[in-house]
Order: C-alpha cells, then structure tokens, then sequence
C-alpha cells in the first residue's frame, strides 16, 4: 500500500532516515541495520519485526532474522504503522487515515486504542489489534487480539 506523502514530508522522512544511519552508537545497530536493508523510516517494531516508511509512500515490512522485505497491504497494519509512527515523528499526524464512515469500531478497545480486556493490567507497551487508532477498516473481520494468537488455534479468528 502506498501513502501519497508531500514533497516537504518525503525530505523530512529522508532527513530522519539519515540521522539514523549517522546514529553509530552499539545500542542503534539493529534499527541502522535494518533501515541501511529497506531504506525506510521505522514507524512500528515488534519482536518479529516491523513497519517502515519509505520516501516513495511504500509501507514496507520487514523481519529482524531474514532479509525478505514486502510492501504491506493490509489497510490495518498500514493505519498501525501511521499512527505508532506519528507517535514518534509528529510530522506524520497529517497522513495518519482519517475514520471513513463505514469503519466499525475496534471490538478490542472499544475506539479508545488500548485494550479492555487490558484495562487495569498496568501492561504499556501494548499495540491493540487496530493499531492504537480505534477503529478497523471495511471489510477487515475485527480478527482476534494478537495476545491471544498462541492459545487460539490458527483460523479461528473469533
Ligand atoms: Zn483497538
């Protein structure tokens, strides 16, 4: 999927994925690595992998342990990398998706992002199945929160 970025955010994306790469410190090495192998601006990070930016609008997903990259199609997925990466880089409010009107809201957190089954838990870094953003795109199933992937049997996603 690609997102239609401006020619001021394209050199802001540019620029952050330069610092990056200038970043020579030990703790940086993996993010160096793997920003130097898609040449995109990391917007969300999990154990297996993650999702960049790249300067033409591509959303690329990439895992830490092999070198196969992809351009991400899932409208979920994309909105999860938009919105954790404005989190991070601000300048990327502006193409965070808008709600469309027939988008149904998140079952997992209720819209608020984190979620319920969570609430109370005292657990942060948690990305809610929608992607923090509160709602899932059409004709996305509302599928399962990824927490409970190891004791649901795959192709069960209710
Ligand atoms: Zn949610």
């Amino acid at each position: 999927m690609n997102v239609i970025l401006s020619t001021e955010l394209v050199s802001r994306i540019e620029d952050r994925i330069q610092s990056i790469l200038a970043n020579e410190s030990a703790g940086n090495s993996h993010i160096r690595e793997v920003v130097r192998r898609t040449g995109a601006l990391p917007l969300a990070l999990d154990s297996g992998g993650g999702l960049s930016l790249a300067p033409n609008g591509d959303i690329i997903g990439f895992f830490w342990d092999h070198s196969e990259i992809d351009v991400e199609q899932d409208p979920r997925l994309v909105n999860m990398a938009l919105l954790q990466g404005s989190l991070k880089y601000p300048e990327l409010e502006e193409i965070v998706p808008p709600r469309p009107a027939d988008a149904a809201e998140c079952p997992h957190c209720k819209g608020t992002g984190y979620p319920t089954e969570l609430e109370g838990s005292g657990i942060e870094n948690i990305v809610c199945y929608c992607g923090g953003i509160g709602w899932i795109p059409p004709g996305d199933d509302g599928g399962k929160l990824s927490l409970r992937t190891a004791e649901t049997p795959s192709g069960d996603i209710k």
